[in-house]
């Protein structure tokens, strides 16, 4: 099995602001303008036989490049032949790669769960020679995950002064001392919704399967 670690982001077609890919999502939400941008296979597929066909033919283990692709989406792209490594002390593993349900690799030296999951099956059938992801944020899981690990908030009703709790559920928060319906500002919703960031995940390529551009 041969991995590459990616990072990457794409530049949202209607805000132009940066939205992180951190799976191989076929919808992406752009934190800025709230845009649901669909990500199509294609794009994967382009994107995933570059990145095996350098693994194979031109990286060493260690080594990394950074691309910008322009196109259907302005992608910002670093990756490298690297092992996956746990997030929370870097140590290498070897995940199982023929597991056939997602399953949660529990780091020996600190603990840290990382997700393993086979490559989703629209990927299998598009691009055969990926096989496992390794890191990637299931699609969805983010935004609920960030609300619910900031607990609720106070905030004051902008008629009547009068405290609000505020979980980061609902935008519209009606005030339970005046009546009014409260709109929370940006910046409070930003911070209950953090703008997700970039993070690092795996593939996991099955060298035989990998084929050569033009092949
Ligand atoms: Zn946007
Ligand atoms: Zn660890
Ligand atoms: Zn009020």
């Amino acid at each position: 099995m041969l991995y590459g670690m990616l990072e990457l982001s794409i530049r949202c077609p209607k805000c132009d602001g940066p939205v992180p890919l951190n799976g191989p999502w076929e919808v992406a939400h752009c934190d800025r303008c709230q845009a649901d941008v669909v990500i199509p296979h294609d794009y994967w597929t382009d994107i995933l036989t570059d990145i095996a066909t350098a693994l194979k033919t031109e990286l060493q283990e260690g080594e990394g490049t950074n691309a910008t692709i322009f196109g259907n989406f302005h992608t910002t792209l670093l990756y490298g032949r690297l092992k996956p490594y746990c997030p929370g002390c870097k140590e290498d593993f070897e995940p199982r790669a023929d597991a056939a349900d997602e399953y949660a690799h529990a780091c020996p030296s600190c603990g840290y769960e990382t997700l393993v999951a086979p490559a989703p099956a629209w990927l299998r059938e598009e691009y055969p020679a990926a096989r496992v992801v390794v890191n990637a944020t299931p699609q969805g899981k983010v935004e609920g995950e960030a609300a619910a690990a900031s607990g609720p908030v106070v905030f004051s009703c902008l008629k009547c002064g009068g405290a609000l709790e505020v979980d980061g559920t609902e935008r519209l928060v009606p005030c339970s001392f005046c009546g009014v319906k409260v709109y929370l500002p940006d910046d409070l919703w930003l911070r209950l919704h953090p703008a997700k960031t970039k993070a690092r995940w795996f593939v996991g390529f099955d060298e035989g399967e990998i084929k050569a551009e033009g092949d």
